[in-house]
């Protein structure tokens, strides 16, 4: 891996010319790094060619690593949209290896786009810290919480915000793009209207999440979870705060606590074992969605579909 990096760096320069004046014309080279935002970004450039995509499947953004094939994806894009600087920890090397020519579009820095602090602790209550989590953290932003992609309202704002980016990169698509970002927009408003009477329907139930990863769905639709069992999906829970979860299950009068696709479901078990819990699944990537425009209406819809199965 060293080796390609070095070699792009070197050839960078070289070569970073006559790639900006041989993309001019041809498809516009997108790379997105998760699969809502890659939804919004093939939205937005459906009829003028298709972003590609490096976390796919059941992935997740805060274990994914680089392989050979996602280096040579991304030395080859002219944009690279990431959420922040810190979620897709995967990209802080080869980013300086891309060409030079290369826009990075970092999601949270948009203005516009609205930042909800990060919630230190994972039950939402006075909790003791074990050095054990305080270690293992894996959303360090430690200012704000980067599932910024969940609001539909961030996800309109991204949709213009892409527009305009790939409208200066191909300026004789541009009205194209702009287009296709009003009908995202409607879309999305329309999304919105059908989603937010059945999720105002669920508002004061009690669930737990797996992690903290669904603060900005909760805030745009009036729903709110109980807690997390992990803070950061790379560390393990201590004693003590599976403890509290397990308390502010016993406490609530229909828990319901979900897991999700890309972690170990183990936990889940282990921390309704001999409560009265219910389980379901929740997924903020769209792991078993077909990549494309759709999925971003897909993941919301299936979110809400999960939340309703299990606290209805
Ligand atoms: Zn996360």
């Amino acid at each position: 891996m060293r080796g390609i990096f070095a070699a792009l760096v070197l050839a960078g320069l070289g070569i970073g010319a006559a790639r900006a004046h041989e993309g001019s014309d041809g498809p516009l080279r997108v790379v997105a790094t998760i699969q809502p935002v890659h939804s919004l970004a093939a939205a937005v450039m459906e009829g003028a060619g298709a972003p590609q995509l490096l976390v796919k499947g059941a992935a997740s953004e805060h274990t994914f690593s680089l392989r050979p094939s996602d280096a040579r994806t991304l030395s080859g894009a002219e944009i690279v949209i990431r959420v922040s600087r810190n979620l897709e920890s995967f990209l802080d090397r080869p980013i300086h290896s891309l060409s030079q020519d290369a826009k990075i579009v970092t999601l949270a820095e948009l203005p516009g786009i609205a930042l909800l602090p990060a919630r230190v602790s994972g039950t939402f209550e006075p909790h003791v810290h074990d050095a054990q989590e305080e270690a293992g953290h894996g959303h360090d932003e430690g200012v704000y919480d980067p599932h910024l992609w969940l609001s539909p309202a961030n996800a309109a704002v991204i949709a213009d915000h892409l527009a305009a980016v790939f409208g200066a990169a191909r300026p004789q698509q541009a009205a194209l793009f702009t287009a296709n970002a009003e009908k995202l927009k409607a879309r999305l408003a329309g999304l919105d209207a059908d989603l937010r009477p059945r999720l105002a329907a669920l508002a004061g139930r009690d669930f737990i999440v797996f992690h903290d990863a669904y603060q900005y769905f909760e805030a745009h639709f009036g729903i709110h979870a109980a807690g997390s069992i992990t803070l950061g999906p790379q560390n393990q829970p201590g004693a003590a705060r599976l403890t509290a979860i397990r308390a502010r299950i016993a406490r609530s009068r229909s828990p319901c606590v979900f897991a999700e696709p890309q972690f170990e479901p183990k936990l889940v078990q282990t921390v309704i074992e001999g409560t009265d819990a219910r389980t379901g699944t929740l997924d903020g990537l769209g792991a078993a969605l077909e990549p494309g425009p759709e999925l971003y209406f897909q993941l919301l819809t299936k979110l809400t579909e999960s939340l309703e199965g299990c606290l209805k």
